[in-house]
């Protein structure tokens, strides 16, 4: 019938503007790296911020004493307390909570996000138990993981440059989060110093590196996406300070934001980005990474409904809501392996209150997934395969045996199979076989926390 032939054209077209060959994902990778190059030769040089982040060293496993860390990401945030035991001992206990975030308060005000968060930090603080030995007479100091874009003033101080991920809270922008936060622990009296501030990339970067001193990068993909690495200070021409004595500087790429025209956009993509709250911005994110794959997947089922007819004469209400369709349902979909497709089929109903869909349809929404999943999977592979390349170990050296790992979190990388596998595939066969043997993605599971705790260690004021 001819909602079929309508069906499978919106279908077919949408396949093929998000086609990645792996020829497209090499002239992505280049333009990644030469965007990195950019960044870092000069301030607002590129789309890639490459912010320098004051880490020049990374932990060594000598790190002693109780410290608290603070993750604030995009849905959740979480409060940790690890108990240091150096260079033998390692980690002696560690404790956790996770919090998630009252919709209201990111669109509200400065003062009243972060007195949540002290709130919940003082909470955290109070139930301190056995195992957790503050020094006496010291301040407890905490390493403060806030994912969003900060131009780092030094190790403990930053000014948010903007909110993303649906964040939008006007009065903060420009302000050194280290202080808001302190502002609003000083409010509720608590004693406590933040002794790092850094992004959940290199937290990630900094754990990782603590359990495994191969590793050089780290990536994450959860709510949105993000890369660091570490880069020779001789190759940041815009660093004007002294030179490092490990030689050494971790750079905060703020990957999301990279855009080139060997992006395969489609006009869902177009809309999307229309319609968010920072349009023309993040463009890398929003085809990649967990707070979009999901809607962009609603999208063109909203058009298949609309020019089609896919669901029938009316258009599904529900259907139009923006972001009504999130990403683990996407996957939930995406990874149903009952004959039936019947975990497809109580997703429609259940969320956009499509009822009685036959089989035919379910495995058209099953399609959209694939590819909407794939590209974002292949493009992260094409990021990582350039940030390879910019360090010169997408090659193997003659006599030279150098493993590279990269530490990979979030949420849409550990619960999204189908994503984190094609991902680690196409960066396979990006390498080829005799470099894939030199690299190592490797799962560092809420490594950013301990990362921000470790930071603060070695950034204690005691030392
Ligand atoms: P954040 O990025 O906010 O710091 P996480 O790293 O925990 O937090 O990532 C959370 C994101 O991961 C969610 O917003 C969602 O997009 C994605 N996600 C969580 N669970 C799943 C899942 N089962 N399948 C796919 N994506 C998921
Ligand atoms: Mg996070």
């Amino acid at each position: 019938s001819g909602k079929w032939t309508r069906t499978m054209a919106i279908l077919r077209e949408f396949e093929g503007k998000c086609a990645t060959p792996i020829s497209k994902l090499r002239q992505v990778a280049d333009a990644m790296t030469v965007e990195m190059h950019a960044g870092l030769a000069s301030e607002g040089g590129s789309k890639l911020k490459m912010i320098i982040s004051y880490v020049d060293n990374l932990p060594t496993g000598d790190e002693a004493g109780l410290f608290y860390a603070l993750d604030l990401g995009g849905t959740n945030f979480r409060v940790l307390r690890v108990q240091l035991g150096g260079k033998d001992t390692r980690v002696v206990k560690q404790e956790f909570e996770e919090v998630s975030i009252p919709p209201h308060l990111m669109i509200g005000t400065s003062d009243a996000l972060f007195d949540f968060i002290a709130a919940a930090l003082a909470k955290f603080v109070a139930e301190e138990g056995e195992g957790f030995h503050p020094a006496p007479g010291r301040q407890r100091e905490l390493g403060f993981t806030f994912s969003f874009p900060v131009r780092q003033q030094s190790i403990a101080s930053g000014s948010l440059i903007k909110w993303t991920k649906g964040f939008s809270i006007e009065d903060t922008v420009g302000q050194d989060v280290v202080g808001e936060l302190t502002k609003a622990m000083e409010r509720i009296g608590l004693d406590m110093r933040v002794a790092a501030l850094v992004n959940d990339t290199i937290g990630t970067l900094a754990g990782g590196k603590y359990y495994n001193q191969d590793v050089i990068a780290a990536v994450i993909l959860g709510t949105g996406t993000n890369a660091a690495y570490v880069e020779r200070a001789q190759a940041i021409p815009k660093w004007h300070g002294l030179l490092p004595k490990s030689g050494e500087m971790v750079i905060n790429m703020e990957w999301g934001n990279f855009r080139s025209s060997h992006l395969p956009l489609t006009e869902y993509d177009q809309a999307l980005d229309v319609e968010s709250l920072n349009p023309g911005e993040q463009i890398f994110e929003k085809i990649i990474s967990g707070m979009y794959l999901g809607d962009i997947v609603r999208r063109v089922l909203c058009k298949m409904a609309e020019e089609a007819a896919f669901f029938g004469d009316t258009v599904p209400p529900k259907l139009k809501i923006p972001f009504i369709l999130r990403t683990p349902d996407m996957s939930a979909m995406h990874h149903d392996t009952s004959p039936d497709l019947r975990v497809v089929g109580s997703k429609l109903k259940d969320i956009l209150e499509i009822p009685n869909t036959s089989l035919k349809m379910r495995k058209v929404v099953v399609d959209l997934c694939d590819i909407v999943a794939l590209r974002g999977a292949r493009l992260s592979a094409a990021g990582i395969f350039g940030i390879l390349k910019k360090l010169g170990r997408d090659t193997v050296r003659e006599g030279e045996k150098q493993r590279s790992v990269i530490a990979l979190d979030g949420g849409l990388y550990e619960h999204y199979t189908k994503f984190s596998t094609c991902m680690e595939s196409t960066l396979k066969e990006l390498l080829g076989a005799e470099v894939t043997a030199n690299i190592l993605i490797e799962h560092s599971n809420d490594g950013s926390g301990i990362g921000a705790a470790l930071l603060a260690a070695s950034h204690s004021q005691y030392l």
